[in-house]
């Protein structure tokens, strides 16, 4: 399957979700057992940057029944991710050391989820719920004890929500919310690398919305610290979940008024302005110097993708 065709303009990875979160059965704590006893109870198993996954003839499988994810060791407190196709779908967590016994067996695997995702190895809509359960996990992970007062917290509500015993404190999972534009002049945009990057991949700048910030605002920032420009005209474009770990991407657009660019070398290796014609062989990764754009995975290579197509996502 081709990596590049999984994920058409407009659907980038981790948009389109099959489930229903049914969220009024997270209130009730016996229902949610009922659930996850069920025979058709199905779990993602979560490590780290990584799923595991059962080994078949068709290929990897990413969906685990419950029974399945327990005898591979996963952890027993779950996450409710929701409903599929009435059937409950759980996000559970393993220990490292369960997770290294898993390793050189012919029937699973542990496999890093952003180049399954990639290559197509998981169906795409399935990408969604992978992500709830990633950023999910990963939450109460690094959330068991109380910010408030240090007490060892609880969870709650199908792991919606940790409650600290000692001062009651609630704590709800967090989404970080991260503005990534297309800048452009004229008929060129603006697209800049970071030195971990694959060589020669350029993108779109991106940066973390601050305290009190508008999502206008963060652009206008973003785009002058990392790059000089002055921008105006921010619009909208769509927002992609990023579940690394729990961050939520806002795809916009801006103009920008000047021209000179001054990189911030502690933030980009390099920022350039690409007119179409160089734009369109990277997205397509034939450009002649090698250059490429980012990976249709992402919401930045829509961004551009958008723009070449004229806005026309659905015909493009
Ligand atoms: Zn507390």
């Amino acid at each position: 399957m081709s990596a590049l065709n999984n994920f058409p303009l407009g659907q980038p990875a981790f948009v389109t979700n099959v489930l229903d979160r049914a969220a009024h059965l997270r209130t009730n704590e016996e229902k949610l057992f009922a659930l996850e006893s069920r025979r058709d109870a199905c779990a993602y198993v979560i490590y780290r940057d990584s799923l595991v996954v059962k080994q078949e003839e068709s290929g990897p499988r990413a969906l685990l029944s419950v029974e399945e994810a327990l005898k591979f060791g996963a952890n027993p407190g779950t996450v409710f991710l929701g409903l599929r196709d009435g059937a409950p779908v759980f996000g559970m967590g393993i220990a490292s050391q369960a997770a290294e016994k898993l390793v050189g067996r012919s029937d699973v695997a542990v496999t890093e989820l952003r180049g399954m995702a990639m290559q197509g190895a998981v169906p795409s809509e399935q990408l969604s719920a992978i992500a709830m359960a990633k950023s999910m996990v990963t939450w109460h992970q690094r959330h068991g004890f109380c910010a408030n007062c240090g007490a060892r917290t609880a969870m709650k509500e199908g792991g919606w929500k940790r409650e600290c015993p000692s001062c009651k404190a609630e704590h709800f999972p967090r989404t970080d919310p991260v503005v990534i534009m297309l800048v452009t002049h004229g008929d060129r945009c603006l697209l800049g690398r970071q030195n971990r990057f694959p060589p020669g991949m350029y993108s779109c700048l991106a940066g973390f919305v601050e305290a009190a910030e508008t999502i206008e605002d963060a652009v206008r920032r973003e785009i002058f610290e990392e790059s000089g420009i002055h921008c105006t005209d921010v619009n909208y474009y769509m927002t992609q979940p990023w579940p690394y770990p729990s961050s939520l991407m806002i795809g916009c657009t801006a103009r920008a008024t000047n021209e000179e660019i001054i990189v911030d070398r502690t933030e980009l290796e390099d920022a350039r302005w690409f007119d179409r014609a160089e734009a369109t062989l990277m997205l397509k990764r034939q450009h002649p110097d090698g250059l490429a754009g980012p990976h249709p995975f992402a919401i930045a290579h829509h961004l551009v993708g958008r723009w070449l197509h004229g806005g026309d996502v659905a015909g493009a």
